[in-house]
């Protein structure tokens, strides 16, 4: 198979010329470099990997592999389960294509190919504005709008997916396709949200707001920590109980149970964060204050930095995965029984200690667009979060059965209490991560027009 495929890459090497990269000596540290992952769960070897420099590079590159029927996926920061393929395909890699224009005076930004996150945070900060942007600098910005996109600052701009105003995408006949509200409504509707099963998208016009709507005049969000031994979890949960439900004070962050470096201690953290006056922060989280953390600091950070404390997490490799699932309360008890799950994890896969278990919280909730998405998820503002990590192959379906139980305990019985998320996962019922009357039947509808066959995934298809 791999060798017919190599005979069709040759083809594409011919009609493209030399200036089109194309990898496919398995052997060769490039290659090696090129096929690597945040994650090495579910990592394949590809028959080739082709990193176009321009639009039009992609655009042959698709027309290509769509006429020579050779499956490919596109890769752009590698952040996700999906951007890889066994030697019955090829990786479209864009690391080569990559850039952003900002335009301060209309308030949005052209992201181009595979820029990522911080880049995209840095360039708008430059120029007094900000975005919905996530918790890793290194993802691909392009896919994690299209994929929805929570948010650090979802209580004021919404969802990812919320800030997109266009795009240019290359369909499943390999046309490219301006998608505008003018022009494709409908398709504009479906990749806010579902963009990444409709094509593969050069790029993506989003909106930037000005940093005074992070209610100060220094750009800056608050950003702090709470430290407790694990035995004090119960006092603890029912502090945030309150403190979470209480939206008349901006808070948000994340309760986690993890055993840090370098002591390997089982540990609450509460990664906390306020938005407004920074120097408000200290009346809003003073509930925790009186309990006398092990550790408490905090300070204001630009929020184009909000994400720089997580670099460990960044790196390449391991076995890394979300457990994730958006929930409509906190449920004290649930968390409780999480964290005896937690300890029995790290107890039997002591391979699994980077690994922690999660509640995010938001006071506020979503801030809703004026017009109608595929992203469904606007009701949503509590999250359990595991993240998975661990080294020993062998523990692999262990692990993934500790974060399960995990995550049926918070999520509990009832349907309508919880959601999947598109960024997140892409198994289990898909009316969980496309909810609502009639969007999964338009989002199908619209997959059968755009792309019937499944170029760009069987999703919406089976
Ligand atoms: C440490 C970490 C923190 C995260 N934090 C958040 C968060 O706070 N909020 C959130 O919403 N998500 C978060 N995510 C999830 C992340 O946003 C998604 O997995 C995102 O899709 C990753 O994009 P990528 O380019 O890095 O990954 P890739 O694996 O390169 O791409 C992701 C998917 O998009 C497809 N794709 C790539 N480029 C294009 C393109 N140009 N056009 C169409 N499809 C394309 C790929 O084929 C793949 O299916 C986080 C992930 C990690 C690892």
């Amino acid at each position: 198979m791999s060798e017919s495929i190599l005979r069709l890459v040759d083809e594409l090497r011919a009609s493209a010329g030399p200036d089109l990269d194309i990898l496919t000596d398995k052997s060769d540290a490039t290659f090696q470099e090129h096929a690597k992952r945040w994650s090495d769960i579910g990592r394949k070897i590809p028959a080739a990997i082709i990193l176009p420099a321009s639009e039009e590079q992609i655009q042959k590159t698709v027309q290509w592999a769509i006429k020579s029927s050779v499956p490919f996926v596109t890769k752009s920061g590698g952040h996700s389960e999906w951007s890889t393929i066994d030697e019955s395909g090829v990786i479209i890699d864009l690391s080569k294509y990559s850039g952003i224009d900002v335009d301060p005076e209309a308030r949005k930004a052209t992201l181009k190919g595979s820029i990522l996150s911080k880049q995209v945070a840095v360039a708008l900060a430059n120029a007094g504005l900000f975005t919905a942007l996530g918790n890793g600098n290194p993802i691909g910005a392009i896919p994690y709008f299209l994929g929805g996109g929570a948010s650090v600052t979802s209580s004021i701009t919404g969802f990812g997916s919320d800030q997109i105003l266009s795009a240019r995408m290359i369909d499943a006949k390999g046309n490219i396709v301006e998608v505008t509200e003018e022009k494709e409504p409908d398709l504009l509707w479906a990749i806010r949200g579902a963009g990444q099963f409709f094509g593969l998208v050069t790029e993506l016009v989003i909106r930037g707001h000005p940093l005074t709507d992070l209610g100060n005049d220094q750009g800056v969000i608050w950003l702090g920590s709470f430290v407790f031994p694990l035995e004090r979890a119960n006092e603890v949960s029912s502090v945030m109980k309150v403190l979470m439900d209480d939206s008349s004070k901006a808070t948000a962050g994340l309760m986690m149970v993890m055993a840090p470096p370098p002591t390997g201690k089982p540990t609450l953290v509460i990664a906390a964060r306020y938005t407004g006056n920074p120097d408000d922060a200290k009346i809003a989280y003073k509930s925790l204050y009186d309990l006398v953390p092990l550790v408490a600091n905090g300070g204001p950070v630009p929020i184009q930095n909000t994400s720089d404390g997580h670099e460990a997490l960044n790196a390449k490799g391991d076995y890394k995965r979300f457990g994730v699932v958006g929930l409509r309360r906190f449920d004290k008890e649930g968390f409780l029984k999480t964290i005896d799950v937690w300890t029995n994890l790290i107890t039997e896969c002591p391979d699994a200690i980077n690994t922690s278990f999660n509640f995010q919280w938001d006071s506020r909730p979503v801030k809703t667009p004026p017009f109608e998405s595929a992203m469904s998820l606007h009701d949503i503002r509590y999250w359990q979060n595991n993240f998975i990590w661990h080294t020993d192959a062998a523990n692999r379906q262990k692990v993934d059965e500790f974060n399960d139980e995990s995550i049926a305990i918070m999520r509990g019985p009832e349907r309508s209490e919880y959601a999947d998320f598109q960024n997140g996962t892409r198994t289990g019922p898909i009316e969980l991560r496309f909810r609502g009357k009639g969007k999964l039947e338009k989002l199908r509808m619209l997959k059968k027009k755009w792309d019937p066959t499944g170029v760009f995934t069987a999703q919406l298809i089976d």
